[in-house]
């Protein structure tokens, strides 16, 4: 924090004092400009962050001589000024330095309403804000009755035991106290440091000359604004109060009224035209010099304006981004700064639906935020009764212990779903956020009862199937019943906005897209192709499954083939709608990962289902499952293993990318697939499987009779393939780190289970942040600049990518960029944020240069 010299420990405002936004605050800094650009400002004074801080210590600053700065009988108001306003602070107080003798003064110029309405004020306030009063006590209705000014004073004299202090150098010294200790209090840094303040976070405090905003002539107090702060739509909005101080218009239940021409009754643009149009000009003033579109508090004083403070509109993300945009477009901002001025993380509240927070519900559970929205429906706990409640129209929440493969249909189904287990790369969390469902997983504080089909919480709640909830995925938070939802915005804005950002994105964003549906996302979203297409997924779709299972159940070679044949056309046909709907971007296809047992019943009568579709005895279901069960699937007979022990699999499947290849680049431009290969860790996995890759493709060539391209790649996500790099280059045309297994691995930690332990682990600070949401650069990140080093040294030419969920995390996009990386691939939905983070990161490389 810069520390600055004051002589008597203030500084006053004027157009040269030596103000800044890190010694004394955005609210001191912007009084400041508004000086400068002559909008009638009263007196002010600031204390700055250093000052502030010794006066919470005890040392205050010489009191009188800031007083004397307002005359005689001074009346100020103190505001709080911190560096960002959203951090918040102490509340405003108001008519300091009121007492007898001036409230005596006050009743000969002003009346004597007036007068104990502004005494009365500041009692109240100096009693509950300061002396830390009852407020009861100070309520008009409540306690204090007709003369309400006499009771209040006997109230604080006989709380306090002393008189209501009349010296205003002694009121004045209190209430700086008080604030500067409020700051300094530990719920006040907790709360501001969730908001991202720094630990060591500094306020300011200004010092104001009252504006009284009540007595003769036109006389109250408004607030007004140029923009609608839901949509960030040019509208006026605001209101003014005559007879009234500070923002009491916006309190007032009655005789507040409309600033511009309005239908239903009296406006300050009919009454008081010449003040409204300063207030116009005012705005665009701000709009124009201060680049922002501010909201003017405003006194007018027996028929004179005075712009009390102005502050940046507070906005929903989705304003913000229409109002930088417009700013960029009116020729106040550049595009670059518009594009820096969005937050890329507040984006995926554009995204998705959110809870208003208006009216929330009531919270009955915690869990971990694994794919943001919110939506609400009747709580079902199986795949099938998601797709009967799809069936009937009824939106549904899907909650399990943990979701399978098996599931994938019924997340399809729900409008959100709820684990009880799992981390952010959990097969829930992984599934949702490819399909823009809210979900939270690892919430733990529930039981499920699957056979009373009930689930209950730590607090001794029970919700049953058709309760309905709503599943906040942004926070992780499941409340009961339907909340109120804010539908997203996105809009004109958002894509202008998007484009801007695309423009300098020196990194490319591709989305993992699985479905047809993924891949329109993506293309909505402007993905520069799809990375990483996981083609377990299209086995799970219809009928598929059941032809999956009997290929695990083949016998022999001969069977498999003939189940296999089966599949060829369905992927073949995945393969060639993917690549219609991408137009030419490159589109990689990973081969087939999970272990087989994945694609069979797990329950008693699942299985009997299975017997019964493929006219086999129960008890040969039961043991090919039993055979197929491993100790530790994750690590098992699944990716590349499966491939070359299986070989027909990944045979299908090439054959069927390479006839789609053939059909779509006969129709129109020619189509180069890419074809990764998952969890290899030997050079010899991928020599065997590029020499049948390479076999088939000489075999389609010849078929179809079309010469078609291929490029061939690996999934890095164990730690020896890093390792082993530059063995694995030579036979790469690029190299994708897959950062769900390879985080797993690194740290053999498993990815659906560590949701478990994760939060005591990141509370006792074991991880700074949860290695599955936020790439651990020292560890698992030193593994892919091995790997990237080593890929490139063996093969110049190699492209290299991440495809873990990581990949539309702005942190990890900025250790992509800085690491060479030539693109980085995420959910569809994140592909906007990504985009955005990027753009975030040529610009501010930029400016440090
Ligand atoms: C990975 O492991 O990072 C990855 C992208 O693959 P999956 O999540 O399908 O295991
Ligand atoms: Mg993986």
């Amino acid at each position: 924090m810069q520390k600055i010299v004051e002589i008597h420990g203030f500084t006053r405002i004027r157009r040269v004092a030596p103000i800044s936004n890190d010694t004394h605050g955005g609210r001191a800094k912007c009084l400041q400009r508004l000086i400068r650009l002559d909008l009638p400002v009263p007196q002010t004074v600031a204390l700055s962050f250093d000052t502030v801080h010794r006066i919470a210590a005890g040392d205050m600053p010489d009191i009188a001589a800031v007083l004397k700065t307002f005359g005689d009988h001074p009346l100020v108001s103190v505001r709080p000024s911190s560096q960002d306003p959203d951090w918040g602070g102490p509340g405003a107080m108001l008519n300091i330095g009121m007492n007898d003798i001036v409230h005596r003064e006050l009743v000969n110029s002003h009346g004597e309403e007036a007068a104990n309405a502004l005494y009365l004020r500041f009692v109240q306030s100096f009693a509950i804000n300061v002396a830390r009063l009852d407020p009861e006590m100070f309520d008009i209705d409540n306690g204090l009755g007709n003369d309400a000014l006499s009771a209040a004073l006997e109230a604080y004299e006989a709380e306090t035991e002393e008189y209501f202090p009349q010296d205003p150098a002694v009121q004045l010294a209190e209430v700086l106290r008080s604030m500067a200790r409020t700051w300094e209090s530990t719920t006040a840094r907790i709360l501001r440091q969730a908001k991202g303040a720094p630990v060591d976070a500094g306020l300011g405090l200004v010092v104001q000359q009252m504006v009284l905003g009540v007595g003769p002539g036109e006389s109250g107090a408004g607030v007004i604004q140029f923009v609608d702060p839901k949509t960030g739509a040019a509208q006026i909005t605001g209101r003014f109060l005559g007879q009234s101080q500070g923002r009491d218009a916006l309190r007032a239940t009655t005789g507040a009224i409309y600033l511009t021409e309005d239908k239903r009754g009296v406006s300050l643009e009919s009454k008081c035209p010449d003040l409204f149009q300063f207030l116009i000009d005012y705005g665009d003033i701000c709009r124009n010099k201060l680049r922002e579109e501010m909201q003017i508090e405003f006194t007018v004083e027996n028929g004179l304006l005075h712009v009390l403070d102005a502050v940046r509109v507070h906005r929903s993300p989705r304003a913000g981004v229409a109002i930088a945009v417009n700013l960029a477009q009116i020729g106040v901002i550049s595009r670059s700064e518009a594009v820096l001025r969005i937050e890329p993380h507040s984006l995926s509240e554009l995204l998705h639906p959110q809870v208003d927070p208006i009216g929330k519900p009531d919270t009955f559970l915690h869990g971990i935020a694994a794919s943001p929205g919110a939506a609400a429906g009747k709580i079902v706990f199986t795949s099938s009764a998601a797709q009967a409640s799809e069936a009937r129209g009824e939106p549904c929440i899907l909650v399990r212990r943990e979701t399978t493969p098996e599931d994938i249909r019924g997340m399809h189904s729900a409008n959100a779903v709820l684990t009880e287990r799992g981390g952010v790369t959990s097969h829930a969390a992984v599934i949702a956020r490819g399909l823009g469902l809210p979900c939270i997983v690892g919430a733990g504080g529930m039981t499920l009862n699957s056979k009373e089909k009930s689930l209950r919480t730590e607090d001794g709640r029970t919700f049953c199937e058709g309760d309905i909830i709503t599943i906040d995925g942004t926070s992780g938070e499941a409340l009961v019943g339907a909340a109120n939802m804010l539908e997203p915005g996105l809009g004109d804005a958002f894509q202008t906005l998007l484009g801007w950002a695309s423009d300098v994105c020196d990194i490319e964003i591709r989305a993992n897209a699985d479905t047809p549906a993924d891949a329109l996302v993506a293309r909505n979203f402007d993905a520069h192709g799809i990375g990483l297409c996981r083609t377990e997924h299209m086995f799970f779709e219809n009928d598929r499954l059941t032809v999956m299972r009997e290929m695990i159940f083949a016998d022999d070679t001969d069977d498999r083939a003939a189940a296999l044949e089966r599949l060829l056309p369905m992927q073949r046909a995945d393969f060639t709608e993917l690549f219609n709907i991408m137009q030419g971007l490159p589109v990689c296809i990973r081969l087939f990962d999970p272990p087989l047992h994945e694609f069979l019943p797990r329950g008693r009568s699942g299985m009997r289902d299975l017997a019964e579709a493929l006219g086999l005895p129960l008890s040969d279901v039961v043991s090919r499952v039993e055979e197929l069960a491993e100790f530790n699937p994750m690590l098992g007979m699944r990716g590349v293993r499966l491939g070359i022990t299986v070989p027909e699999i990944y045979d299908m499947q090439v054959r069927a990318i390479f006839e789609a290849t053939a059909e779509v680049s006969r129709a129109g431009a020619p189509v180069i697939p890419e074809i990764m290969i998952p969890l290899v860790s030997a050079k010899k996995e991928v020599e065997l499987v590029k020499s049948r890759i390479d076999a088939l493709a000489a075999l389609v060539r010849i078929e179809t009779g079309v010469k078609f391209d291929f490029r061939l790649g690996v999934m890095v996500e164990t730690p020896r393939a890093a390792l082993r790099a530059h063995d694995i280059a030579q036979y790469s045309a690029f190299l994708s780190f897959g950062t769900n297994d390879l985080t797993q691995m690194t740290y053999g930690l498993s990815r659906d289970d560590a949701g478990r332990f994760m939060g005591d682990y990141v509370k006792q600070g074991v991880f700074a942040e949860d290695p599955f949401h936020s790439l651990d650069t020292d560890g698992v990140g030193e593994l892919l600049r091995i790997g990237a080093q080593r890929g490139r040294e063996a093969n110049p030419d190699i492209v290299l990518s991440m495809c873990g969920e990581h990949g539309g995390n702005p942190e990890s996009i900025a250790f992509c960029r800085n690491a060479g990386f030539d693109y980085v691939s995420c959910s569809p939905y994140r592909v906007p944020v990504a985009r955005l983070a990027a753009a975030h990161l040529v610009l501010k490389s930029r400016v440090s240069v």
